[in-house]
Order: structure tokens, then C-alpha cells, then sequence
């Protein structure tokens, strides 16, 4: 059998629209959704990604806010920022970009983040209430875009087996949070798991967020499961995830590729969420 593709950006593209959609409407009730970027220092990579996230909001109508302090900024004064822009009604999400320059403690910023704007989804606040399965929670985007292509594709997943690999803050742990809350019976897999072949292989959904390439291969997958590849590896034969792909494809039902897969879709959630929040405070 070879799996159907799960292409992240057509499902990323139809977000967009819909977020446009609502974006246009909330505007007709005088309500511009505004996203404010913190992007702290000079590293390149991030400086891409927050101007690729810019884009995506200008794109859909939603307004940005660019904030660039100087690597050096001490704490307290980006703890600063951050109530200005809590405080600021134009600004309904904050956009922390990670990580930090070495001098600031990202443990103890994020949480300063007003819950209600916290579009990425980090605060112990928004945790708290995903891991109780509460509707409220604004969820981070990499784990939301894994739930949208799961439904863009069609997974049963209630009573459904899932294998989720990784507990990561940012991936493992709300991914498996949101896998409970739709009903499936969900695995929690990490570095000290045993035989996670085995775990894989009884499995109907397999999940990888690892970050290392070659970690599911096609003798860990069962025919006909859907597996969906988190992983964003960097390698000389370029960006991999971490699901070998070709002969995993061979067995799967369903796969994502990487790239064009997850990653879309974490950019398109961040717009769900900005918009979602704009909803949230005022109450629309
Ligand atoms: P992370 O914080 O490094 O977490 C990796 C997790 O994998 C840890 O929980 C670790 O277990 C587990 N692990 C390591 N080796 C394992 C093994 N052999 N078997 C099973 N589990 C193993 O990484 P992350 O931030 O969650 O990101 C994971 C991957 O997703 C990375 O490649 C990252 O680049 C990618 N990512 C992609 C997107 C996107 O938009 N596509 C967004 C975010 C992240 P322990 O807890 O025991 O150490």
C-alpha cells in the first residue's frame, strides 16, 4: 500500500482562508485581531521567522506590532514590555520568539504573558487548563496543526491507539493532551521508553516529535496506520523529519512529509490563535 499524503500546506492555505473569513467579519464589528512580535537580538533564524509570521498576519488582515530590543536587554526590562503589551488593547496575542539570549530566563518571562494573548500557547496558565482538557485553553500551534490535519484527513481517533513521541513542552506533552481530549487512547513515548518498536507497532496513529532523523522505521509501523512526522532535522541530504520516510510510506495509510507537512500548519495556527484570542477578550 502508499500512503496518501498529508499535504500541510493545501490544509495550511484553507486556514488562511478561513481565518481571512473571520478576520473580515470581526472587522465589520470594529474588531482589527493585532499579533505583537518580540523578536529579542540579531539571530538570523529567528529574524526569518518572525518576518515570515508578519507576513502570514498581514496577509490575512490581522495587524503586527514589531518589537526588536537589543540582545542585551536585562530582564526586567523585557518583563517591562511585556505588561505594556498585556496592557495595550490593540495587541490581542504577544509572539515571545524563542529562544532567548543567554542573560534572560524564559521560565520566568513566559509566564508574565497574559494568558488570554499567550498565542503560543506557553504559559503554565494554558497548560494548566489543556492538561484539565478545558475548552479556553489557547493551545500551542505545532500541537493545533497536528489535530487540524488529523481531522483535515479524516482519523477516527476516538478509541483510536496513538503513539505519541515526545514530551516536550512545546510538542509532546500538549499533542498528547489534545490526543485525550478527542477520546483516543494515547501512549506517551520518550527517550527511556522500552521497546518502543512495539509500542509503534500496535498503534493506529504514530506521532513523532523527536529530532532525530531514522527514529520510526517501516518495521515499527503497522499497515495501514497514519503517522505524522513532527521532526525538523537539518542533515547534509537536507531537512528530514523523523520518520524514514520513503519505506514508511510504503505501509502507512496516511503520512506527512517533511517539509510541507507540520510545518505550515504551526504557521497557520498561530493566526487561529491570534484570532481566537482577539474572540476571547472581547468576548465576540
Ligand atoms: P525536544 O524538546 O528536544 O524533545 C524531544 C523529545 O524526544 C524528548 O521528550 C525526548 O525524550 C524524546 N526522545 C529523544 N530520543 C528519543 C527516542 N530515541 N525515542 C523516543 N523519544 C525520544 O524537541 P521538541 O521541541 O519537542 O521538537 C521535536 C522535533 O520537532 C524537533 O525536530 C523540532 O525541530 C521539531 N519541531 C517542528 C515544528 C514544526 O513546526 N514542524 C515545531 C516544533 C518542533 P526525553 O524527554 O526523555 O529526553
Amino acid at each position: 500500500m502508499a500512503a496518501r499524503i498529508i499535504d500541510g500546506k493545501a490544509v495550511a492555505a484553507a486556514v488562511r482562508e478561513r481565518v481571512a473569513g473571520e478576520v473580515a467579519e470581526l472587522g465589520e464589528r470594529g474588531i482589527v485581531p493585532g499579533l505583537a512580535t518580540v523578536l529579542v537580538g540579531d539571530d538570523p533564524a529567528s529574524a526569518v521567522y518572525v518576518r515570515m509570521k508578519r507576513e502570514d498576519c498581514a496577509q490575512v488582515g490581522i495587524e503586527s506590532f514589531h518589537h526588536a530590543p537589543g540582545g542585551d536587554i536585562a530582564q526586567e526590562d523585557l518583563a517591562a514590555l511585556i505588561s505594556e503589551l498585556n496592557a495595550d488593547p490593540r495587541v490581542h496575542g504577544i509572539l515571545l520568539q524563542l529562544p532567548l539570549p543567554g542573560q534572560l530566563d524564559q521560565d520566568t518571562l513566559i509566564p508574565l504573558i497574559d494568558r488570554v494573548k499567550d498565542v503560543d500557547g506557553l504559559t503554565p496558565a494554558n497548560a494548566g487548563l489543556l492538561a484539565q482538557g478545558r475548552p479556553e485553553a489557547l493551545v500551542p500551534c505545532t500541537p493545533a496543526g497536528v489535530m487540524e490535519l488529523l481531522d483535515h484527513a479524516g482519523v477516527e481517533l476516538s478509541g483510536a491507539r496513538v503513539a505519541v513521541l515526545g514530551r516536550s513542552i512545546l510538542v509532546g506533552k500538549p499533542v498528547a493532551a489534545l490526543l485525550l481530549a478527542a477520546d483516543a487512547t494515547v501512549t506517551h513515548c520518550h527517550s527511556r521508553t522500552r521497546d518502543l518498536a512495539a509500542v509503534c507497532r500496535e498503534s493506529d496513529v504514530v506521532v513523532a516529535a523527536v529530532g532525530r532523523p531514522g527514529t520510526v522505521t517501516a518495521d515499527m509501523v503497522r499497515e495501514g496506520a497514519v503517522v505524522i512526522d513532527v521532526g525538523t532535522n537539518r542533515t547534509d541530504a537536507g531537512l528530514v523529519g523523523d520518520v524514514d520516510y520513503e519505506p514508511v510510506a510504503e505501509r502507512a495509510s496516511a503520512i506527512t512529509p517533511v517539509p510541507g507537512g507540520v510545518g505550515p500548519m504551526t504557521r497557520a495556527m498561530l493566526l487561529v490563535n491570534t484570532v481566537r484570542a482577539a474572540r476571547l477578550q472581547h468576548g465576540a
